[in-house]
């Protein structure tokens, strides 16, 4: 499967945390986290439509000047998601800065905000340039379970949990994949095309078998000329699994959040979670609210997930960080099943 979701971290581990989720082909990106975003070229932050901030620690949401006046002057809408009273720091930080020339900008700059509430409540407002980034209250909507977004064809469910405030996990989901089979085009003298993308999308919402799908015939000049019915087309394309990428930062381990994150993250390809803490300073992991390595491995073992990044260092470890990623792995592939801690 060629992964349309590419993901890299956009600081070393010891730096403030955030992951960056590329969308190939869409020309868009999800950002997840935001404190120091200035080493991240321009052009990767310009197609960030999506931000998703765990909870409003420095380290966490201290980005979001920098992307602002990237943003400035041009006609972009970014939608923010964050825990509870997330909307008031936004307000707050726009309300930092003097805009009475902003007025005269011809582009509109648009940030639409929503906090998520326990119980799965979402408060929503919207601030733009045009109006000096005043604060637009709009209609309070709820999760559709856990759903909290949608971005084009991606779904971002969010768990809430504890930190000592409330700390939002995330998983990005590709709802199912679809691959063509150039081969199985070729032997039906078919040729690739933008009329794929149709076929993908029948395909994907389970059409009825005669449903005519325009194709391309190989050697038609002018663009799509004939239709298939769907049926026809079915060998063509093979639906898979979509990807899934989870990202879990800043909580305690207790047994509510464990729960949550394994929900959350379960048979993800990719599970980032912070490790900040070698499991012999469990204790103070405890008092700071953040997972040792040994917890984070266990929950991605116990999440049943291909593949563990570990992020988010405790600066005391630096020229350590190989230490917390062995724990972590030695965790993450532990066979005893026991689950408990060492
Ligand atoms: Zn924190």
């Amino acid at each position: 499967m060629r992964p349309i979701i590419h993901c890299q971290l956009i600081n070393d581990p010891f730096g403030d945390p955030g992951m960056y989720a590329d969308i190939m082909f869409e020309s868009r990106a999800l950002l997840f986290d935001m404190g120091d975003v200035a080493g991240m070229a321009s052009r990767k932050l310009l197609r960030v439509g999506h931000v998703f901030v765990s909870h409003a620690h420095m380290d966490h949401f201290a980005g979001f000047d920098h992307l602002l006046r990237l943003l400035l002057g041009r006609a972009k809408t970014v939608a923010l998601y964050g825990p509870a009273n997330f909307i008031d720091q936004v307000e707050h930080k726009l309300k930092a800065y003097t805009w009475n020339v902003i007025r005269n900008y011809t582009a509109d700059l648009l940030f639409q905000v929503t906090e998520v509430a326990e119980g799965g409540a979402l408060r929503n407002a919207c601030f733009r340039s045009s109006l000096a980034f005043q604060r637009e209250d709009l209609p309070e909507t709820r999760m559709n379970g856990d759903g909290l977004a949608s971005c084009g064809g991606l779904q971002v469910r969010c768990a809430i949990l504890d930190h000592a405030t409330p700390c939002l996990g995330f998983a990005v989901e590709e709802p199912a994949h679809v691959n063509v089979w150039k081969d199985r085009l070729d032997d039906l003298g078919l040729s690739v095309g933008p009329w794929l993308r149709d076929l993908k999308q029948a395909v994907l919402m389970q059409l009825q078998a005669d449903t005519p799908i325009t194709v391309l015939r190989r050697g038609d000049t002018g663009g799509a000329s004939a239709t298939l019915p769907l049926h026809a087309l079915r060998d063509v394309v093979q639906v898979t699994k979509g990807q899934k990428i989870a990202y879990v930062v800043d909580v305690r381990y207790n047994p509510l959040n464990a729960e949550r994150i394994r929900r959350l993250a379960f048979g993800a390809d990719l599970l980032f979670i912070e490790c900040a803490f070698l499991q012999v300073d469990a204790e103070q992991a405890a008092r700071k609210n953040h997972l040792t390595a040994w917890q984070a491995g266990t929950l991605a073992r116990q999440s049943d997930v291909k593949r563990l990044i570990p992020f988010h260092f405790s600066t005391r470890y630096r020229g350590r960080g190989e230490d917390l990623c062995a724990e972590a792995d030695r965790a993450f592939r532990e066979t005893s099943g026991s689950g408990e801690l060492p």
